[in-house]
């Protein structure tokens, strides 16, 4: 922490994680990944049925462009279904990133957080991967 403020530039991109319990919580996930991908410009990430990287439970991730933010996450603050979501910025500063730059959605996971990286290169920042939806309906 230092007391010059990190500049908006500093985000390349943003991920929503949608967390789920299997079964009918996985369910709810699907009909959500279904509801965004009719909706939003997004990347929707593979699912993982087990615990992957930092994330303590299953999850999918829908990776997005800065200039979504404003009308997505309000979108998932209203159409959830119940389920965790977690949203973070990439920047240099992953650790950060996740840990003490995020929101959260409905209650808060513990995340393994030590084993991402403090510092990455600028080079080694997160791109935005290529979007693979199609949206049709207004959100
Ligand atoms: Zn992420």
């Amino acid at each position: 922490m230092t007391d010059k403020p990190v500049p908006l530039s500093e985000i390349t991109s943003y991920h929503a994680h949608i967390y789920f319990e299997s079964g009918e919580g996985r369910e709810r996930a699907a009909r959500l990944r279904e509801l965004i991908g009719e909706r939003f410009v997004a990347r929707l990430g593979s699912w993982h049925d087990k615990p992957v990287g930092p994330h303590p439970v299953p999850m999918y991730q829908v990776a997005f462009a800065v200039d979504l933010f404003p009308r997505f996450v309000p979108w998932l603050m209203l159409n959830r279904m119940g389920l965790t979501v977690l949203v973070h910025p990439n920047t240099k500063r992953p650790r950060d990133d996740h840990l003490s730059n995020a929101l959260w959605l409905g209650a808060m996971l513990p995340l393994k957080g030590d084993i991402l990286p403090v510092k990455v290169a600028a080079s080694e920042v997160e791109e935005l991967p290529e979007p693979n939806t199609s949206p049709t309906l207004q959100p």
